[in-house]
């Protein structure tokens, strides 16, 4: 159910990885009328907020003074009795660490309606991303969370040191890195074993999220070494060492790499997911975007006469979809496709085909145009009219060999590809990459022109295939990996086979 007028939702977002947002969270920021979010929430919660929806940051940061938690009780009393749904986002768990229970009771002390949206707690998640389970039959058999930090106005501790050391289970620390020396001497002082496992993670379940094993006696020690920051955990208790066989975010095969994805931002997600999957770290940095031109009169008469041609090609799933959204500008579907053959450069071109009822009748072995001509050879073209519906910017080696064979050609450019502003703070994460993936050559020639000297010149170039690796020699750059097939799928094959080496 949506976000109702004038109640206020306590939402859980989770400790970092989207993946981990409930979906009624998502349900309620898709509808609310404002968010007002924590700094810590997942990259991407608000991006299914409705259009027009109010979004307002009221966060801590490092060094600037933050909203007044007093004050954020009241701005959420005041939406909601303004008649407004309101979502209040706060990373991982609501009700633990999260000063949920303040607002609830500033909620019900101003007469709101509330909801409270568990959510997942860093306490379960980092850890389990860690390879840490917080209970365990032969370990443990409780946990208690505990803050490391409390409230710095409170002059006494609440912390029952000799409590929390005689505990029998796992102690997980929140907010523990600040304090850490100090509350790992007052464990020790108070009896709990300084050999017992210990371990710190940071940033769970984001990108980077990085794990240090010591013991109660050391670990202060490792995480200064390690430089281990904030947000991280402290957890103690033997479930720590567990992590030597439980361990499964770092055996990914592409973890700890840090991979720039080039492609246009509509068509990354894809290849992002699956790298993010395989454990990499991604940094998304298009080169280009795709400007539709659908509006051109060319397009428009390829579409008006779509069923007089005997053959269609379609050389990437951008033109698909266009193409299609030309059809239906001019009032026509896929049944206007009925008696032609229609040819698909690749996989990724004839899917966009399937998903729009279209089984793609030719479909080289390889996928470049020259395969493409191959494959053609058995289509009847001569003296017939051919469309060939594809980017501005291509080679001519199809529209060549088409006319050769006496084809009466139509080359309809349905988009261009244009060079997109790099955002400053990507390209400064692409300065640490490992591999940058190029999936066509106007990626190629747009990214090494916008970044000139702050070209990732350390990182391995993965190309798509020999026109893509043409163009990057032409710009200066070593082509370190050339996929066999050349497709994503292609290249993300020989991306994990490098990085195995
Ligand atoms: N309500 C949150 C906790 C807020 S207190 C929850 O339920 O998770 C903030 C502390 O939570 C941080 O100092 C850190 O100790 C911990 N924390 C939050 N997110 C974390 C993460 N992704 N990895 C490790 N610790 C995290």
């Amino acid at each position: 159910m949506s976000a109702r007028a004038g109640v206020v939702y306590l939402v859980g977002a989770g400790p970092g990885d989207p993946g981990l947002m409930t979906a009624r969270s998502l349900e309620l920021i898709a509808s609310a009328d404002a968010v007002f979010y924590d700094r810590l929430i997942p990259p991407g919660a608000l991006a299914g907020a409705r259009a027009g929806a109010e979004l307002v940051y009221v966060g801590k940061q490092p060094g600037v003074p933050s909203v007044p938690q007093e004050e954020i009780g009241q701005r959420l009393v005041e939406a909601a009795r303004a008649g407004r749904s309101v979502v209040r986002l706060k990373g991982g768990d609501p009700f633990v660490f999260g000063r949920g229970g303040e607002e609830g009771e500033a909620l019900r002390a101003g007469g709101v309606e509330f909801e409270v949206v568990p959510g997942v707690t860093a306490g379960v998640a980092a850890t389990a991303y860690a390879g840490i389970p917080v209970t365990h039959r032969d370990d443990a058999s409780a946990v208690a969370f505990v803050t490391g930090h409390e409230d710095p106005a409170k002059t006494e501790t609440a912390l029952d040191w000799d409590a929390l050391a005689a505990f029998p289970g796992t102690l997980v620390f929140y907010m523990g890195v600040k304090r850490l020396d100090e509350n790992a001497a007052a464990l020790i002082a108070a009896g709990r074993d300084p050999e017992q496992p210990a371990a710190a993670i940071e940033r769970g379940t984001w990108p980077g999220q990085r794990t240090v094993e010591a013991t109660l006696g050391t670990i202060a020690a490792a995480v200064e070494r390690e430089r281990i920051g904030a947000p991280a955990l402290i957890v103690v208790g033997p479930v720590a060492a567990r992590r030597a066989e439980l361990a499964w975010l770092e055996r990914r095969p592409l973890y700890g790499r840090t991979v720039v994805v080039t492609r246009a931002r509509a068509q990354a997600s894809g290849l992002a997911a699956t790298l993010r999957e395989l454990g990499a770290e991604v940094v998304e940095l298009p080169a280009i975007r795709i400007e539709p031109r659908l509006g051109d009169e060319e397009v428009r008469a390829a579409a008006a006469a779509i069923g007089e041609y005997a053959l269609v090609c379609l050389t990437s799933p951008n033109g698909v979809r266009l193409l299609f959204e030309a059809l239906a500008a001019a009032g026509r579907d896929a049944r206007a496709l009925a008696g032609a053959t229609v040819a698909a450069i690749g996989p990724g071109t004839a899917r966009a085909l399937a998903e729009r009822g279209i089984a793609a009748d030719v479909l080289p072995e390889r996928f470049v145009a020259e395969a493409l001509v191959e494959a053609l050879a058995g289509v009847e073209v001569e003296g017939r009219r051919v469309l060939l519906a594809r980017a501005a910017e291509a080679r001519e080696v199809l529209p060549d060999a088409l006319r050769e064979r006496g084809a009466e050609l139509d080359v309809v450019a349905l988009y261009e590809t244009v060079r997109e502003d790099p955002d400053a703070a990507a390209v400064e994460a692409a300065q640490a990459a490992d591999y940058v993936t190029f999936t066509s050559s106007s990626t190629v020639t747009n990214l090494s022109e916008t970044l000139g000297d702050r070209f990732p010149r350390a990182a391995r170039v993965v190309s798509i295939g020999p026109v893509t690796s043409e163009a990057a020699r032409a710009a200066g750059l070593t082509v370190d990996v050339e996929a066999a097939r050349h497709d994503v799928g292609g290249l993300l094959a020989a991306l994990l086979e490098d990085a195995a080496r």
